[in-house]
């Protein structure tokens, strides 16, 4: 790890305490398979005294000038920014995506500051009159209060800047669950937040081994009265039901299993530019990632051969060597999926272009991998397979092809190359998902909402509507 003494303390009303029963939970470094350092884990009562100190700070935060909310987002996009080489360390030591992916995503998470910082001064209501004519119908939206965030490990910086810097601008206190994973990131975030001089109480981060009962705990608090996860389809199920017991309001942004369209008109560097991107970004492992790639027939052995020799220059190893372009997996369990899925795929006659197989450790690797003839029933094409293998599809009927597409529970992400832009448009129109790259490889951007339809997720982060995800909708009837 690069130099940093982040304190590994959970974060509850400003101070920087132990958990309740002591406990403390190994980081590891997924490179080398070895502990980083240990931080505090939370117990359920933790997280209930957490949600009390967001209560209390909450109240006086609501009352405070938007502009002065705004202000202090705004230090904040700043000095994430003025961290970039820290924070960008930390994710590497405890993700291990390779360096230059670690600083994009500080570059993004931070974003979600500054963007939002010019939100908060903008959040507006409105002022109607009846139809009747008999009152003036006035709507405003103040914050929710409390609200609870659980977040993944994929991206350990932006996964959280892209819901506290809308809830914070909006007015709420906010109780943030980090992945065991990934917490070190997710500390020293909170750690600059306060040098801007956020008041303390509104963020309190609270890790934990038990996260069942961590969430327990977390929603059945009078104070809670939001939920907003990122993750898995699995988990945000659960969660869901969960809140249910307390009509919580819930934005979910789950698990993706996005297309990857080529046509045979599209222009072949550029879309197998676009499949790395799509692929390979961030070790492979984000939610965004091109997990089937559908090829018709007249580009499909070029764009696999292609893709195979961009596939085979991908340095593979600890992502502090700047070289290196893919990082490890998470942990063990990770590579036993893909492989899994990848062995699956081949028994039912998928040919396996390049790659294949796990990386010898130490450390968590998977070598990049190309699939061809690949078919569309797989379980290595209906699940997200969250690592560095591409299975390849080809297709002749472009209408089969749109109903193979969508024929998933998720709806993410869909990329379409083509150079027919008209095309283009009309097979994206029909893709169901949230977010469609059309001769682009990548989607994210704090200007526009992201997330999901279908089972990938309610609501969205990011854009104009993010902040008001965080805000409640009240009308008041009046006269005068
Ligand atoms: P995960 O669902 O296993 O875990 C996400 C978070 O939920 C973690 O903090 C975990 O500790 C917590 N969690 C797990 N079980 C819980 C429970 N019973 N109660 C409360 N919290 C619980 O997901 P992951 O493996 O960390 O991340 C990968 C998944 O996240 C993928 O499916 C990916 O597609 C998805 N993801 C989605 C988006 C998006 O914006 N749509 C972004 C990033 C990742």
């Amino acid at each position: 790890m690069r130099e940093t003494d982040v304190n590994t303390g959970l974060l509850i009303g400003g101070k920087r305490v132990e958990g309740a029963e002591g406990e403390r939970i190994a980081v590891l470094n997924p490179a080398t398979g070895e502990p980083i350092t240990d931080i505090a884990a939370g117990t359920p009562k933790d997280a209930s005294r957490a949600v009390d100190a967001a209560a209390a700070a909450q109240r006086g935060w609501a009352e405070t000038a938007p502009r002065v909310r705004s202000e202090i987002l705004r230090a904040a996009w700043q000095t994430m920014v003025d961290h970039t080489e820290e924070l960008a360390g930390l994710i590497v030591s405890e993700h291990g995506k390779p360096l230059a992916d670690a600083k994009g995503e500080v570059a993004y998470a931070a974003e979600f500051f500054r963007w939002n910082a010019e939100e908060t001064v903008r959040i507006a209501g409105s002022l109607g009159t009846s139809p009747s004519g008999d009152k003036r119908i006035i709507v405003h939206h103040p914050p929710m209060g409390v609200v609870v965030m659980v977040t993944p490990w994929n991206f350990p910086a932006a996964m959280i800047t892209r819901k506290l810097a809308p809830a914070l601008g909006a007015g709420n206190a906010v109780v943030i669950k980090p992945p065991r994973e990934t917490p070190l990131t997710a500390l020293r975030i909170g750690e600059l937040l306060e040098d801007v001089g956020l008041p303390p109480g509104l963020v309190n981060i609270v890790a934990t081994s038990g996260s069942g009962a961590w969430f327990d705990a977390a929603v059945d608090n009078a104070h809670t009265r939001m939920v907003s996860f990122t993750g898995s389809t699995e988990v945000g199920r659960v969660l869901l039901r969960r809140c249910a017991d307390r009509v919580l309001k819930t934005v979910m942004e789950l698990g993706g299993n996005a297309p990857f369209i080529v046509f045979n008109d599209a222009d072949l560097p550029s879309a197998v530019e676009g499949a790395m991107v799509a692929k390979m970004r961030h070790s492979a492992e984000t939610c965004t990632a091109a997990n089937r790639f559908y090829a018709e027939s007249g580009i499909a052995p070029e764009f696999t051969a292609a893709l195979a020799e961009a596939m085979g220059a991908v340095k593979v190893g600890d992502g502090f060597d700047e070289s290196v372009t893919c990082g490890p997996m998470i942990n063990a369990r990770a590579i036993e999926d893909i492989d899994g899925l990848v062995r699956g795929a081949v028994a039912a006659g998928a040919d396996a272009v390049i790659g294949g197989a796990p990386v010898e450790g130490p450390g968590f690797f998977y070598q990049p991998t190309v699939l061809a003839q690949v078919d569309h029933g797989s379980p290595i094409a209906r699940e997200e397979i969250f690592g560095p293998v591409a299975p390849i599809i080809p297709f002749d009927d472009a209408d089969a092809m749109i109903d193979q597409a969508n024929d998933t529970e998720m709806g993410l992400t869909g990329y379409v190359y083509t150079q027919d832009l008209a095309r283009g448009l009309r097979v994206s129109e029909r893709i169901h998902a949230g977010m469609i790259g059309l001769n682009r490889g990548a989607v994210s951007d704090p200007a526009a909402p992201f997330g999901g339809m279908k089972q990938s997720g309610l609501g969205r982060e990011g854009a104009g509507e993010g902040i008001y995800e965080f805000c409640e909708t009240q009308y008041i009837a009046t006269n005068w």
